[in-house]
């Protein structure tokens, strides 16, 4: 009997032309090398085969880059090959990453025949003016529809991504999104705040820092998405997450809960069999690879320590913060015994409470959470 768990993370790094604030691993992509990419991604998938066998997948999360980039088609062979080599757990959550212009009703019907269950839609604002500065090639006409299709070929469970603090943002058009998206009635939002990244096109132009909201102008929206979505019925289960009851997304669970994951693809991150390594970055070299698992071969296993601060880092961003009976089952020692100190100090200090079995940071913890964190370093 298979009693493992693990969730895959498959990555597709291709983008129709690159946003001015990204730095994830993405570029535009000819056919050629979409289809050469994905016969290695398929490659890649098979030589984790007799691993695989241990486990039940409970979730996969296919992202980006924008998968939707891909032919229908070219995402239906990957699932197909994932129902082939591995055993899906009968509720595992199934998310592909969409962008509203690359996401056409065809491509979402196709979506839902392979057994994908849940989309998540990169709409960042529904504001015109907003999407242009960003680099985004939708308009807020093509986000509504995007995700009015979505539902319309039967997908329930649709996350919609936005972004605050962006350059020119103020409270009412903010506003304006925030009210757009919960009309839409998605029942999970995610909403995090523009960050200017080296390397982005934002970061080198000065005239977009000076159009930047203030440090207190950024957390006054962030309040603000707080207040609305709790007013709206969404309960917010992380720093940057909400959802109605039910539409948690279990994949993000399994990172901040520290459950095995094997990343598949350029540059995808991994932890499994108390390993964490990363797949290679260059292209190139990624599809002309012959052996796949060089980099889980070569790594060494994550020390307890590492993994306790993991625990405490990633665990206490979830508003339910951790459970010290868990702990206790993962380390077989008391939480309060490891982190005496920064459980007095952080009560102390009003930014940790501790409830029952739970440790978690108070609303003022969340807002100085780097602050708070830095005391779970062993
Ligand atoms: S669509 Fe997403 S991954 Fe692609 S460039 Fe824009 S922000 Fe980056």
């Amino acid at each position: 009997m298979i009693n493992k768990k693990v969730s895959l993370y498959i990555h597709i790094p291709f983008c129709e032309r690159k946003c001015n604030y990204c730095d994830f691993l993405s570029f535009q992509g000819t056919m050629e090398r979409k289809e050469a990419y994905l016969s290695c991604l398929l490659r890649e998938l098979q030589s984790w085969q007799q691993e695989l066998k241990d486990y039940q997948v409970e979730s996969i999360f296919i992202g980006g880059g924008t998968p939707s980039v891909l032919e229908d088609s070219q995402i239906t062979r990957l699932m197909e090959q994932m129902k082939d080599l591995c055993v899906l757990s009968p509720k595992c959550e199934i998310t592909i990453e969409c962008n509203p212009n690359s996401a056409t009703l065809d491509k979402l019907r196709a979506y839902k025949q392979c057994g994908i269950n849940r989309i998540s839609f990169g709409v960042q604002s529904f504001e015109d003016k907003e999407l242009k500065l960003l680099g985004r090639l939708h308009n807020k006409e093509q986000g509504i529809q995007a995700i009015e299709a979505a539902k319309e070929v039967g997908f329930t469970n649709i996350n919609v991504d936005i972004m605050m603090a962006l350059p020119e943002q103020n409270l009412k058009s903010y506003e304006n999104t925030l009210n757009q998206v919960i009309n839409l009635k998605v029942p999970h939002i995610s909403a995090y705040s523009l960050i200017l990244e080296p390397g982005t096109p934002f970061y080198e132009k000065e005239e977009i820092k000076k159009l930047l909201p203030t440090q207190e102008e950024e957390r006054a929206l962030y309040y603000f998405t707080r207040d609305r979505l709790q007013e709206a019925g969404y309960h917010q289960y992380e720093i940057s997450n909400f959802a109605k009851e039910g539409f948690e997304c279990e994949h993000n669970k399994v990172y901040w809960q520290i459950g095995e994951y094997l990343g598949i693809g350029l540059g995808a991150s991994s932890y499994f069999k108390n390993k964490r390594f990363s797949q290679e970055t260059d292209m190139t070299a990624y599809i002309t690879k012959k052996e796949f698992k060089k980099a889980f071969l070569e790594a060494s296993e994550v020390t307890k320590q590492a993994t306790m601060e993991e625990f405490m880092f990633l665990g206490l961003r979830m508003n339910e913060g951790v459970s010290k009976e868990v702990f206790f089952h993962k380390f077989q020692v008391e939480l309060e015994q490891v982190y005496k100190d920064a459980l007095q100090k952080g009560q102390r200090e009003e930014t940790i409470e501790v409830l029952g079995d739970k440790v978690r940071l108070t609303p003022l913890g969340q807002d100085v959470s780097n602050y708070v964190l830095s005391d779970f370093l062993l």
